[in-house]
């Protein structure tokens, strides 16, 4: 018997992030910032507690009380997930029927699209405007005329660094008639999160990670926010024993260091800013040959229409960056990292001056 793949599955291929010998790892959105000795004295003494023979806490309980004393919201509105990927997929495949609408936004995040079609979720996407603003009211009666039963954005915006006030975001929710999976993934880099007003909605998830300005991709975990009714829905549906026990450990160790984690989040903000500043001077003395974003995230975002072409020019000097359709999108790292890919950018733009 030939075993067919069924057609959803069957043109997949694995997730390939950039692999490999990079000197210069910008690619990803990932701190730059290591643990100092204490914290990872910390995170050791939390991994060598687990019992490895027993199944973990399913519903993580010590690990959402810290996330949620972080934050400083309840920890009964809490639910974690084998990092916020884990948590778009279970959404996509359980709030969804097979064949509802979700909307999602272009560009965005890639792996909404992704999640929603392994659910066989019709997804409708709603193209941003020139500029890669979000025109609120005109995504309001989208959704609203497409009858998706859930919309689902990043915000700020993952690739382009741009977010959309509180107080639009608050109205857009009130607005849909959708469920809203708001993915404040870089929200810890700006200041118009309503992570703590989940309780004021009947239609809002707000999702959040530690892969970012937490420092701790490695460990995958991310964390769903929500009103009673919704934690309770994805708590039922998720995978019973989804965050192992050593990431519940290291998670919990972490996200109580309460003061080394807002000085990392404000020293990747230093760095955000100076990259951006530099990119910007080169910038402006070639006139038209890019455009540097003003974003309020750990990225900075760069259109420019030959985007591939320096993408390639930059992995030639051993930096990755990630390549879009028109930008790209670099990484804050370290000031040294932060001056080769600048130096890059600079040297690109010498060589292909005229050209
Ligand atoms: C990085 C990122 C995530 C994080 O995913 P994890 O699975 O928690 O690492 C989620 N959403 C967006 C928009 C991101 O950029």
């Amino acid at each position: 018997m030939a075993y067919e793949l069924n057609a959803k599955i069957r043109g997949l291929s694995p997730y390939d992030p950039i692999d490999g010998g990079y000197r210069v790892r910008l690619d990803a959105n990932e701190s730059f910032l290591q643990p100092d000795a204490g914290l990872r004295a910390s995170l050791l003494e939390a991994a060598a507690s687990v019992a490895p023979n027993r199944y973990p806490d399913p519903l993580a309980t010590e690990l959402c009380a810290s996330f949620a004393a972080y934050y400083g919201i309840r920890p009964e509105t809490v639910v974690a997930g084998n990092g916020s990927d884990e948590l778009i997929s279970v959404l996509m495949s359980s709030f969804l029927c097979k064949r509802e609408s979700v909307t999602v936004l272009a560009p965005d995040f890639s792996m909404y699209s992704f999640y929603a079609g392994i659910s066989e979720a019709n997804c409708v996407t709603f193209q941003k405007d020139g500029d890669f603003s979000v025109d609120v009211d005109r995504l309001i009666r989208a959704v609203n005329r497409s009858g998706s039963r859930m919309l689902v954005f990043s915000n700020p915006c993952n690739p382009t660094s741009l977010g959309l006030a509180r107080e639009e975001t608050r109205r857009l929710v009130r607005s849909v008639e959708a469920l809203v999976v708001l993915d404040e993934a870089y929200m810890d880099f700006w200041d118009q999160s309503l992570v703590g007003e989940v309780s004021g909605y009947d239609n809002l998830i707000v999702l959040r990670t530690c892969s970012k300005a937490i420092g701790m991709a490695g460990i995958r975990l991310g964390f769903a926010v929500a009103n009673p009714k919704l934690t309770g829905a994805l708590k039922a549906v998720k995978s019973p024993y989804n965050v192992n026990s050593f990431t519940q450990g290291i998670g919990a160790a972490v996200l109580r260091k309460t003061e080394w984690l807002r000085g990392c989040t404000q020293k990747i903000l230093e760095s955000k800013r100076s990259l951006h500043d530099s990119l910007c001077r080169i910038s402006a003395q070639r006139p038209g040959r890019m455009r540097v974003m003003d974003g309020v995230t750990n990225f900075v975002t760069v259109r420019m229409p030959d985007a591939r072409e320096a993408y390639d020019f930059l992995l030639c000097r051993g930096i990755a960056v990630r390549c879009f359709d028109g930008f790209l999108r670099v990484t804050a790292g370290t000031a040294s990292e932060n001056e080769e890919v600048a130096n890059g950018f600079s040297a690109y733009l010498n060589e292909t001056e005229g050209s």
